[in-house]
């Protein structure tokens, strides 16, 4: 169904700073790319969220009716440690200390990225290329840039001339910056440095005789600069003027600020019409941070094996959690708020449920239609999911009142209600009916508790028959013990 006709969808368009009505280059055709990850590591639960608000925007799109091509990268190569040019590479840094093979750590953190993603319940994107996969175009790209003389080569690399691509474009426009306060505010360089000028960024880096990760180039072997792997890719894959663009706001600046020079520089015209950031996810009121230990990973809060959370909770339950924010505003994950996530949660599927139950009478005292776009409304203002939820709770409070028989609803109006209802909660934003234990019920984990510290005690008492007991009855019921280093933890078996 070609709902976009009739919706006014708005988004958030960080290039002009506004909220715009959302005008397709082709009508019916969305073409959306958004910056993946760089496979050096666990997925960290900060990114799980930006690409989980893009997921939704995914959904929302092909549920108007939008034929989507989603891009989704892969950065295996090219992103440094330092982000204006110096340090390692991520991944052949990760190599070495690992004694393996930079396309071994790739492959390993591909794996988990995916595993995790579907854990979440994310949708696939449409093309998910590498970088390193597509070594040729990026360097066809340079080739441009340095053909327009807003590039030079120095040494075996090449550098993009920021100072003069800005006399004839707006370098900083999208981050809001101006190169001259760059200028000011950048340390100068140094006799090492190769650039002309601290603000411009590399396009090519040649590769000392010790970096594993290297290609031949018209300019000896190197590898290519971070920045240029996604415009080398969402050309290729959207054309050179396509509808979104997305990503974490800490890739405003410099990252999407030098896609845009790259793609002005080698194209001539600006590559994105809309350009969406998600913003950050804090962990008890501070940064997320692997070196103060302030940090979580996907698999621990589901595992319930952290130091931060009381108890595990289901993917299902965090993306609820992600969704009751807007995407464009910082989200603090507590452990209160995910326990008050997961009250919420399970009163909705328990709504869903009771809904197929209710009894129906010969009118409706619920205006379901108007609710219904209320829903859309909410939606359409920049995919605005908590207003969508608290929408979606007005529908549980008239559940609840028909349950009682204060209220009535036709048998027409009640099969309407379940559809809406369906379609929001699992196809818009992604939630899955997940009845997992370490969730919902208090009672059900307390009395697992229960008898695992009864285990333990008798473990300690050396008494393996009541140990061992306890454990295989618990199995046989479904609940599957895991002793580990942090203590004993289980799970249900479905
Ligand atoms: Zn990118």
């Amino acid at each position: 169904m070609q709902l976009f006709k009739s919706q006014v969808l708005k988004v958030s368009n960080s290039l002009s700073g506004k909220k715009e009505v959302f005008k397709p280059i082709k009508e019916g055709y969305v073409g959306m790319y958004v910056c993946g990850p760089t496979v050096y590591s666990n997925v960290h639960l900060g990114n799980c969220r930006t690409f989980m608000s893009f997921d939704m925007i995914f959904r929302y799109f092909k549920h108007l009716g939008f034929k989507v091509r989603y891009v989704r990268n892969i950065t295996d190569a090219g992103h440094l440690v330092d982000d204006a040019d110096d340090g390692e590479d991520k991944i052949a840094k990760k190599a070495k200390l690992e004694q393996i093979e930079p396309m071994e750590v790739v492959q390993r953190y591909t794996v988990d990225f995916h595993e995790t993603l579907q854990k979440f319940n994310f949708l696939p994107p449409s093309i998910e290329p590498t970088a390193t996969g597509h070594i040729i175009e990026q360097i066809e790209i340079i080739k441009q840039i340095i053909k327009k003389d807003l590039a030079y080569e120095v040494n075996g690399s090449v550098y993009f001339d920021v100072i003069k691509f800005n006399e004839n474009h707006d370098y900083g426009k999208l981050s809001g910056r101006k190169l001259e306060d760059m200028i000011a505010n950048t340390r100068s360089l140094t006799a090492q440095d190769d650039k002309r000028n601290p603000q411009d960024f590399a396009l090519w880096k040649k590769a000392e005789p010790q970096h594993i990760m290297r290609w031949p180039s018209p300019w000896g072997d190197g590898f290519p600069g971070w920045h240029l792997e996604c415009t080398a890719m969402s050309t290729k894959y959207l054309g050179e003027n396509f509808d979104i663009h997305g990503g974490g706001m800490d890739l405003k600046f410099p990252h999407h600020e030098c896609e845009i020079a790259q793609a002005e520089a080698s194209t001539g015209h600006t590559p994105v019409n809309y350009w969406l950031h998600a913003n950050m996810l804090t962990l008890n009121g501070k940064k997320m941070s692997k070196s103060t230990d302030n940090n979580i990973y996907p698999n621990e809060i589901f595992s319930g094996d952290n130091k931060i959370l009381s108890k595990a909770f289901n993917p299902s339950v965090v993306r609820f959690f992600m969704m009751q924010a807007h995407y464009t505003s910082i989200l603090d994950l507590s452990n209160d708020a995910l326990l008050a996530s997961e009250k919420g949660y399970y009163r909705l599927m328990e709504a869903l449920k009771s809904l197929e139950e209710l009894e129906t009478s010969s009118k409706t005292d619920f205006d379901i239609k108007h609710w219904q776009q209320g829903c859309y409304d909410a939606m359409n203002d920049d995919f605005n999911t908590p207003i969508l939820i608290a929408n979606l709770f007005e529908a549980v409070k008239h559940i609840n009142l028909i349950k009682e028989k204060k209220e009535g609803i036709s048998k027409e109006d009640k099969t309407l209600l379940k559809g809406i209802l369906q379609t929001f909660i699992y196809e818009v934003l992604g939630l899955e009916n997940q009845n997992i234990v370490e969730g919902n019920s208090g009672t059900l984990s307390g009395v697992v508790e229960l008898l695992i510290d009864l285990r333990n005690n008798a473990r300690a008492n050396k008494d393996f028959g009541t140990s061992d007991k306890i454990r295989d009855e618990l199995l046989a019921l479904g609940v599957q013990l895991k002793d580990g280093k942090e203590g004993t933890t289980f799970s249900l078996n479905s």
